[in-house]
């Protein structure tokens, strides 16, 4: 490819919506353009990389035993229905109307799809296991599309879904995925972590993500590990031992009675007031989970984890409830509460973490402005516990498996699998047909990899002030030609039996043929981040071009023809 002919555009500055590394430099390198919010044309050089990506998790995923088919991106509400999600899936889900006034949706996600497709081509046990697979444009309405290809509403993925007699089966086939995800990984050149996750909208019970990690602001996920066992988890789903702590107030209340607590409306306020430390307070607080209010309560130094609670009453929305919320749960009950003062009461669900089991003689909210109960005791709320874990995980706290302290990092989910076991085919009634003749619904999998998350995961583990540095095997191109002066004859030569050379081995490279000088070639090798450069400028009257490895920055003189050698073995050996 010849830079002159080249369909891109690198800009001087980042595009000015653009928080993190990934959005900047793909923005100012030409390799995408905003349409609409988190809508994103593929230039040609991001196209290139997303179709390496696209080539390598087809090559693995061919290879782990799966098929590649292509289902539709819009889907009829009635397959939705037939899973229950057509009225719970939130507003990420795009609904739209075709001119028969029918209800459509744009796929976010395809489990309601392939069941309809397995469960009319997938009838005996004979036919089983089946892994299905396709690379396709997905639509999200997210909240806060951002960080450009790292949360778009429009973005390509893979998902796989696979088909089993029996859970054996899929624990078989998971761990199969599992493999093939790490291998697909690392060959785009991405160090991931496999981490234990939350199943969420797509529900099952076991799940893992592949994180990326990194420590710029792309991370959306704290990620807890160990560093002396093997356990990892993100923050929605990871557990912990906690530290000693205070948690019978016995030394400070003799007695059970209700206190006055004037303008303790924080935690702190009410540790400071009575003097006790924040482990001795039961904290309450109110949720709204699918439109229904619940209370949760947990020990006062402790957070509650929204996804883990959302979880355990089953529902698929939360969120903190407004003053006006909890100002008429209030008056439904009659009490005039506001929050600090909030407590467990009848008639309104109530979770309560662990940490609340061994607490004794403690202080609680009972729904009355400037009161609290103190020294008292779980018998003493009145209204029946069923604990769960709905705790927060911090810096600071132990390893369930081992004990020793935990770690905490930040991650960038790229791929995420699921044990679905028979969420999906049973309401949908996908089932086969066993050696006796009878039915079973199919005990399935399904397996995601954002495409082009995957793209932006990777500039955000490579990169420089100067721009990107992507790992050979996703690069748009290996090499770049600059001929420093292209009226100089023999640097134009040599450029251009060099980039023939090149090309007929079967890598990918272009010639920066620009009448520019070469300060700015350049800063756009750098920018796009080819891999290697080579210059051809003056030392080539001696018979020299400078070799130049963008990951290290190395710099070397070669003859052309050592140069050449030098870029299709190393090159070569990746590829
Ligand atoms: P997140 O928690 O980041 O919203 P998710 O868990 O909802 O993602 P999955 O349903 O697991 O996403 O989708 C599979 C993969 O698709 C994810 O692991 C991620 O790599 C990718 N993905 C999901 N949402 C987006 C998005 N908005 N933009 C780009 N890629 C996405
Ligand atoms: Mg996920």
């Amino acid at each position: 490819m010849k830079m002159s002919k080249m369909f891109v555009q690198t800009l001087r500055e980042f595009p000015s919506d653009a928080e993190v590394i990934s959005h900047k430099m793909l923005g100012r390198a030409g390799f995408i353009k905003k349409l609409a919010p988190g809508v994103y044309t593929y230039q040609p050089l991001m196209w290139k990389v997303l179709k390496k990506i696209e080539n390598i998790v087809r090559e693995e995923m061919d290879r782990a035993g799966a098929q590649e088919l292509l289902m539709p991106f819009v889907q009829p509400k009635e397959l939705w229905e037939e899973s229950g999600r057509w009225e719970v899936y939130g507003k990420e889900l795009m609904r739209l109307k075709d001119r028969h006034d029918r209800d459509m949706c744009l796929g976010p996600t395809h489990e309601e799809i392939i069941t309809s497709v397995a469960r009319d081509g997938l009838k005996s046990y004979k036919q089983l296991p089946v892994n299905l697979y396709q690379i396709q444009s997905k639509f999200r309405d997210e909240i806060r599309p951002r960080y450009g290809l790292l949360r778009g509403r429009e973005f390509i993925m893979k998902d796989a879904y696979s088909f089993d007699v029996d859970e054996a089966g899929l624990d078989k086939e998971y761990e199969n995925m599992a493999q093939a995800y790490k291998r697909i990984f690392e060959r785009c050149g991405l160090d991931t972590k496999m981490v234990q996750s939350d199943s969420g909208a797509i529900g099952g019970s076991v799940s893992h993500e592949f994180m990326v990690i990194t420590d710029t602001d792309a991370g959306e996920n704290d990620v807890f590990y160990c560093n002396d066992c093997d356990y990892s988890a993100n923050s929605n789903h990871a557990v912990s031992n906690l530290p000693e702590a205070v948690v019978d107030g016995k030394d400070y209340f003799k007695e059970t009675k209700v206190i006055d607590t004037p303008n303790t409306h924080s935690i702190e306020e009410l540790s400071e007031f009575l003097n006790i430390p924040s482990t001795l307070i039961l904290k309450s607080l109110v949720y709204i989970i699918d439109k229904k209010p619940v209370i949760a309560l947990i020990r006062a130094d402790k957070a509650v984890e929204e996804t883990k609670l959302m979880n355990a009453v089953g529902g698929i929305d939360i969120r903190i409830a407004s003053s006006a919320e909890i100002a008429e749960l209030m008056a439904k009950h009659g009490f005039d509460a506001v929050p600090g003062f909030i407590g467990p009461m009848k008639g309104v669900k109530i979770i309560a973490d662990n940490t609340v089991k061994d607490m004794k003689n403690f202080v609680v909210g009972i729904n009355q402005i400037d009161k609290h109960l103190v020294g008292a005791n779980l018998s003493d709320l009145g209204v029946e516990l069923n604990y769960t874990d709905i705790r927060l995980v911090e810096r600071g706290e132990y390893c369930p498996q081992c004990g020793k302290p935990l770690q905490v990092t930040k991650g960038i989910e790229v791929g995420n699998i699921f044990k679905l076991g028979t969420k999906y085919s049973k309401p949908m009634n996908a089932v086969y047909t066993d050696i006796n003749g009878k039915t079973h619904p199919y005990v399935m999998g399904c397996y995601g990899i954002g495409i082009s998350r995957t793209a932006a995961a990777a500039v955000e583990a490579h990169y420089d002030e100067h721009g990107i540095k992507w790992p050979i095997a996703i690069a748009p191109y290996h090499v770049i030609i600059v001929p420093v002066n292209i009226k100089d004859e023999l640097q134009m030569k040599v450029a251009n039996e060099m980039y023939d050379a090149l090309k007929s081995a079967g890598i990918e490279v272009v010639l920066d043929d620009r009448d520019e000088r070469a300060g700015v070639k350049f800063k756009d090798a750098d920018l796009i981040g080819f891999p290697y450069r080579v210059t051809v400028g003056k030392t080539i009257n001696e018979g020299f071009v400078e070799f130049k490895v963008r990951e290290t920055d190395e710099q070397e003189k070669y003859t052309p023809e050592e140069a050449t050698e030098k870029l299709i073995n190393n090159i070569k050996a990746v590829l």
